[in-house]
């Protein structure tokens, strides 16, 4: 009898990985496109990261996703990047070919691809984003490169930090003005913004509240939540009951997926199957 070949491998790195959902909407594509791979999750503290991304070459993984806390040193351990993962300094995605491995950030054409279908095509000239880390980065990337974002007002509870992160991505400042935002002077950027994007953990289970109140919010605004468990977050809730449109993470998850899957395989994730599924198991 022939022996069937084992599957090629891909996964997840971070830490800690408990919630993530990526196995599950990787596994589901490579078992509806009957492809031969399978998806773990390899959850490793930052300073087993070097060896654990060499390890991958030599296991013949396919490539991986990165998440938190790892994507900026991840981008610092491989052997090219992408334009756009050079100019927010930060990959969330992997991809080996022989022994290299070019790094790529899928979040900012995900974060793209689920606004552009909430807000239908519309322009966002200012933008209020809470957080500075890398999902602010590659939301503020998008925003200026797809929406016409000119103007960015960051919220973040250590300004000085958030200054030094931004400051040293390669795309930061060129061809758009930001301040920094202390976080409890958050509700003056919020009025002044006709998008304000939660791009920090708050509103995940135990974590505080936002420091402004409903009445910062307008209709005519567009909310959106990086985070996509709960469905409804306190942010979004927030948005919306001050009369703004709001909507969470699970797409820009969903989106930002498919991007890697198709790095990896070639073949189009069945988007629209693995988003019911998904909502399915909530
Ligand atoms: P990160 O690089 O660690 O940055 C987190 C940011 O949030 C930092 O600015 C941090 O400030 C701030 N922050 C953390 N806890 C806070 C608190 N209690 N109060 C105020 N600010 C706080 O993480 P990231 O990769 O940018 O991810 C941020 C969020 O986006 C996470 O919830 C992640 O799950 C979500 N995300 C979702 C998607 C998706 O596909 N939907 C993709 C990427 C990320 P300090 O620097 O002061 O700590």
């Amino acid at each position: 009898m022939k022996k069937a070949k084992p599957p090629g491998l891909a996964g997840i790195i971070g830490y800690p990985l408990d919630h993530s959902l990526s196995p599950f909407i990787h596994n589901l594509g490579f078992a509806l496109k009957k492809l031969p791979y399978v998806f773990v999750k390899i959850e490793i503290p930052p300073a087993r990261l070097n060896r654990t991304v060499g390890a991958l070459v030599d296991l013949g993984f396919i490539g991986a996703n990165v998440t938190m806390p790892h994507k900026e040193a991840s981008a610092r351990l491989v052997d090219a990047l992408s334009p756009e993962a050079r100019a927010v300094g930060a990959v969330n995605t992997l991809v080996i070919s022989g022994r290299k491995i070019k790094g790529y950030n899928t979040d900012i054409e995900g974060f793209a691809r689920s606004l552009k279908a909430f807000a239908r095509d519309r322009s966002f000239p200012t933008a209020a984003i809470f957080g500075a880390g890398g999902a602010a980065a590659a939301v503020g990337y998008a925003l200026f490169r797809r929406f016409q974002t000119r103007h960015f007002h960051f919220i973040c509870r250590n300004w000085r930090k958030a200054k030094k992160n931004l400051s040293e991505k390669p795309f930061f400042g060129k061809g758009f003005w930001a301040d920094f935002v202390d976080w409890e002077d958050a509700e003056r950027a919020v009025r002044a913004s006709n998008l304000i994007v939660n791009a920090t953990p708050v509103g995940m289970e135990g974590k505080k509240t936002f420091p402004v109140s409903p009445a910062a919010f307008r209709f005519g605004q567009t909310a959106c939540d990086l985070i996509y468990n709960p469905p409804l977050t306190p942010f979004m809730r927030l948005a919306k009951k001050g009369g703004a449109k709001a909507m969470g993470g699970l797409e820009m998850l969903l989106q930002q997926a498919a991007v890697s899957f198709e790095l990896w395989t070639g073949e189009k994730m069945p988007v629209e199957k693995v988003r019911q599924e998904l909502l399915d198991s909530f």
